[in-house]
């Protein structure tokens, strides 16, 4: 299994704190059956800046780790990018990291209260420069949450979408798992990751994300999003159904 959102590169963020912490993640990501995980550490977010060649640095000293300790696991470099007017710069200044370097798929956040309104702009922009958003756990975003068509023009326009394996499992309540699932109904995610940044309260669960979406969906679907995270490390197009909006009924029976 591939992951492709996690902070497991040590002492850069809020994630792994210690060489012995990403050790015991990279355990966990075993365990839970991932083999090839994205090391994607916070940049811009207000607390924490990682630019790009310090990332791939980081990456490569951790992969000798893992090898010297005998831990079946690849890291490739990523980052986790918030959302800011100078993004294009940022890519061909080198500071900003696509998703295994080469891929073009670029990690987007959003602030988790809001939705910025350049970021249809911006979305633009970055494909006009040859560059996929990535819009990472939406399910999460208050302003989404309330206006799920903020989401479906995105994806309209061209963006993906990643969930955390979590809130699929429902580890952030049962409000984020149901508009979680509605989000995979309406075709408004392509892609799950754990987002994992230790082993305990936010820890993996890969497999267990996938045997909700099997149960719920069906196995094709599960197959989609896995092939989606092959293709995201290769640059290939991902596979999308055209995008439905949420049923603004079931959103109103929640809040
Ligand atoms: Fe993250």
């Amino acid at each position: 299994m591939i992951d492709i959102h996690s902070h497991i590169l040590p002492g850069v963020d809020d994630g792994a704190q210690t060489i012995e912490e990403s050790v015991k993640m990279a355990e966990a990501a075993v365990a839970d059956g991932i083999r090839t995980i994205i090391a994607t550490p916070h940049h811009k977010n207000g607390a924490y800046d990682n630019y790009k060649n310090d990332i791939l640095i980081q990456v490569n000293e951790l992969n000798r780790t893992f090898q010297e300790r005998g831990i079946d696991l690849e890291v490739l470099p990523g980052q986790e990018t918030r959302i800011y007017g100078e993004m294009i710069k940022g890519l061909q200044q080198e500071e900003v990291l696509p998703l295994n370097q080469e891929s073009n798929y670029v990690f987007v956040e959003f602030p988790s209260g809001s939705v910025p309104r350049y970021a249809n702009q911006l979305f633009f922009d970055l494909q006009v420069a040859g560059y996929s958003p990535i819009i990472v756990h939406p399910e999460r975003n208050k302003a989404i949450m309330e206006n799920p068509d903020l989401l479906y023009s995105f994806v309209k326009h061209g963006a993906y979408v990643q969930l955390t394996a979590a809130s699929v499992c429902g580890k952030f309540g049962k409000k984020i798992k149901k508009f979680s699932e509605q989000l995979l109904e309406a075709n408004l995610a392509h892609l799950i990751a754990s987002d994992a940044h230790n082993t305990g309260s936010r820890g993996f669960c890969m497999t267990e994300a996938y045997g909700e979406i099997r149960s719920t969906f069906g196995l094709d679907f599960v197959y989609l999003l896995s092939e989606n995270a092959e293709d995201v490390l290769v640059g290939r197009a991902l596979q999308a159904e055209p995008p439905n909006h949420v049923k603004k009924k079931k959103i109103f029976g929640l809040f």
